[in-house]
């Protein structure tokens, strides 16, 4: 089998005929050029393994040929040998430094040039097995780089995803309060923060009066509409710490952390009012609705949050027994 291609270039035609002569003799595949611009051209099309190169040669010398390919062809390796009657060492130097691979003066010994020619196909070989490599390397950081980028993109959309359903399930889908899990959650943490630092802490629940009958009367989607405009109006008359809740259908509750029950009444008042007073209007309806509330706020003798919460419920029942659209608060003397 062949070993390899060799492109010849030389100007003197009998020393081109025993060159290929000699290469072809040597098992290489040979194709040869008559002077520099000829040998160039045979470059590109044929892609020579390697090239055999006279200097004195007419439209390109075989340092300009040598000059070309060697700054042209940087990521493809063709070994050159320049083969010159010069002697003296500043040509061979020249040759060196354009980038020849190899230099040998006319007359050539044909073995040294057959062991020339072998040294500079396994150091090809070498080079082309690294370049392959370093192909593959550069592939394979590729990919990498992609599934990198994929899996930080993947961890993105997981940290949103979780993101979303904590928020679900941590809020009511209708208004986006709280829900009554998340308020258990504060309420504990508050209530141990009340009871360690002495600090007041207060409830109040609400519950909108006759509901039932804005259902009745407007619709399901009308109640549903007035649900939210009902949490609106918390948010709107609240703080920022205050925790509100969406404790059952249209039962609210507000955590009030730092604050006692005279000030949780007013803030249950301004509640109460700003709903006394507002007309919501749904498609053609215009709706009047009043709400109920309870105010408590935490003493000693509550113990436990169930306890707590039983009374903030008792003095809602107070409200609703007196005939709604009013707030009730646990009394001072009960507070001891
Ligand atoms: P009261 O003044 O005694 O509180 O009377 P009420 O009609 O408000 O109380 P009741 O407990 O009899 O009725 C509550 C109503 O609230 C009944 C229920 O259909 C309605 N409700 C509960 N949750 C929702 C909801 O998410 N959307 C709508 N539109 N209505 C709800
Ligand atoms: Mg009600
Ligand atoms: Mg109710």
């Amino acid at each position: 089998m062949a070993k390899g291609l060799v492109l010849i270039a030389d100007d003197d035609e009998p020393a081109l005929d025993i060159l290929q002569f000699l290469l072809q003799q040597w098992g290489y595949r040979v194709i040869t050029a008559v002077d520099g611009k000829d040998a160039y051209e045979k470059v590109g099309i044929f892609k020579p393994d390697l090239i055999l190169s006279d200097i004195m040669m007419p439209y390109m010398s075989g340092y300009e040929l040598c000059n070309k390919i060697k700054t042209e062809l940087k990521d493809y390796f063709i070994p050159i040998i320049l083969l010159t009657a010069k002697t003296d060492l500043d040509s061979k130097l020249a040759g060196l430094n354009i980038g020849a691979d190899d230099y040998l003066s006319k007359p050539y010994s044909h073995t040294e040039l057959e062991a020339r020619v072998r040294s500079l196909f396994r150091i090809k070989e070498l080079h082309d097995e690294l370049s392959s490599r370093n192909q593959d390397l550069l592939d394979l950081n590729q990919k990498l780089q992609y599934s990198l980028d994929e899996n930080r993109k993947l961890q993105t959309e997981l940290e949103e995803k979780n993101q979303q359903l904590l928020q679900l399930s941590r809020h009511d889908g209708l208004t986006n309060l709280y829900n009554r899990r998340t308020f258990y959650e504060f309420m504990n943490s508050e209530l141990s923060r009340s009871q360690r630092y002495s600090i007041p802490l207060s409830v109040v629940m609400f519950d909108l009066d006759h509901f039932k009958d804005v259902n009745d009367t407007f619709g399901h989607l009308a109640g549903d509409f007035i649900l939210r405009k009902f949490a609106k109006v918390l948010k709107k008359n609240s703080r920022q710490n205050d925790i509100i809740t969406r404790y059952g259908g249209e039962e609210f509750i507000m955590l009030l952390p730092n604050t006692n029950c005279e000030q949780a009444e007013i803030v249950a008042e301004r509640i109460r009012k700003e709903m006394e007073t507002s007309t919501f209007s749904f498609d053609r309806f215009k709706i009047n609705l009043t709400i109920s509330c309870g105010v408590v706020e935490y003493r000693e003798r509550d113990k436990d949050k169930e306890n707590f919460l039983n009374a903030v419920d008792e003095e809602l029942y107070k409200s609703k027994r007196r005939g709604r659209n009013c707030t009730s608060v646990r009394t001072v003397e009960e507070n001891i």
